[in-house]
């Protein structure tokens, strides 16, 4: 058993001086001055913070919270428009399932975030994690907040041994424990913080971590090996065809994904369907393709992607099997899918 006194405690004094700035969070002072945090900028933060870094997050909150600075003017929005300033951020079943949730705390909720664990895993998109973060963060509840980060430093404060994911349970269980009813908000944001900037994912900085007199893992020696992870099966390369179509005037031929599985909803170029063996040619207009010479790789959570990409200029009255023409003026190379957008990029290079 670790030998810290009172972890909450020693943890809460180092965020108060070394907590990170970020543009989603009421710092400790001015949260001990009485400034509440907003519930729409906790549980936008939090969505976009899933699977994607806080320096890949912050222009987007930024135009976010811009455009739409509250949940009512979220859930109004246009879903095209969201769906390309969500571009980038990946995991694009993330976006249609913020606007959902949008419209439901709009619609139901009289456009507040409801403050129990219980009733924010009711809206569309909330998981375990995502309940507790907002519940804790904006609403000072002691839920406990579990996520990669938290994983990695109650492995390493207790020397737990036994990988992941076999190992959750029990890195709950110590997260738990430790969380006190005295800030729970400020407290998840503290452990959140040492992961990320203390005990980092290959070299913890322990000689000035707040914890590192009890930490089991430090003493062992056994905290840079930690979290162990259940070897991961290789991922299974598909190959898949891209078609860029250009007509004389500009236009490009797009089409909007369905709103079903993978970048569901986004904008995209047409093309083959991604399989594991030669893709069949699906050209989605009559044209002389040409072949682009380059391939796109991307890597999706469960497989690598080998895209083959061709080109064309059609004539003006060639109408397209697939997609619309797009006109050049409305075409935005940023509301693009990153794929989509390695495609483009690699095609007009090319
Ligand atoms: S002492 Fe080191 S391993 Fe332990 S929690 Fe702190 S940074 Fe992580």
């Amino acid at each position: 058993m670790s030998t810290l006194r009172e972890p909450a405690a020693e943890l809460l004094a180092w965020y108060d001086r070394h907590g990170r700035e970020l543009p989603w969070r009421v710092g400790p002072a001015a949260r001990a001055a009485g400034q509440r945090p907003d519930p729409y900028r906790v549980w936008l933060s939090e969505v976009m913070l899933q699977q994607t870094t806080v320096a890949a997050v912050r222009d987007h909150f930024h135009r976010f919270t811009t455009l739409w600075p509250t949940v009512e003017a979220l859930a109004a929005a246009d879903d095209a428009r969201v769906m390309g300033e969500w571009a980038g951020l990946g995991y694009y079943a993330r976006a249609r399932n913020l606007l959902k949730c949008a419209r439901v705390v709009a619609e139901e909720h009289g456009g507040r975030f409801p403050g129990t664990l219980d009733a924010l895993r009711k809206l569309p998109g909330i998981g375990p994690y995502t309940a507790a973060a907002i519940a804790a963060i904006a609403f000072d509840r002691a839920e406990t907040v579990v996520d990669g980060n938290v994983e990695r430093v109650m492995a390493r404060l207790f020397d737990i041994r036994t990988p992941l994911p076999a190992a959750k349970p029990e890195l709950t269980a110590r997260a738990a424990e430790l969380t006190p009813q005295a800030r729970p908000g400020c407290y998840a944001q503290a452990v959140m913080d040492l992961g990320a900037t203390i005990c980092t994912p290959r070299r913890p900085a322990c000689g000035i971590c707040p914890w590192r007199d009890g930490c089991l893992g430090r003493l062992a020696g056994s905290a840079p090996d930690l979290p162990a992870k259940t070897p991961k099966k290789a991922k299974p390369v598909r190959h898949g065809i891209a078609y860029l179509a250009r007509r004389v005037d500009g236009a490009w031929l797009l089409e909007r994904r369905p709103e079903k599985g993978l970048l569901g909803g986004m904008l995209g170029w047409p093309g083959s369907d991604w399989v594991e063996e030669a893709p069949q040619p699906a050209p989605p207009i009559r044209a002389e393709w040409r072949d682009a010479g380059a391939e796109v790789r991307h890597t999706f959570t469960h497989f690598h992607l080998r895209l083959a990409l061709r080109t064309a200029l059609v004539p003006m009255d060639r109408a397209p099997a697939r997609g619309i023409f797009l006109p050049q003026e409305e075409f935005r190379p940023s509301d693009l899918p990153t794929v989509m957008r390695k495609a483009f990029d690699l095609a007009r290079g090319g």
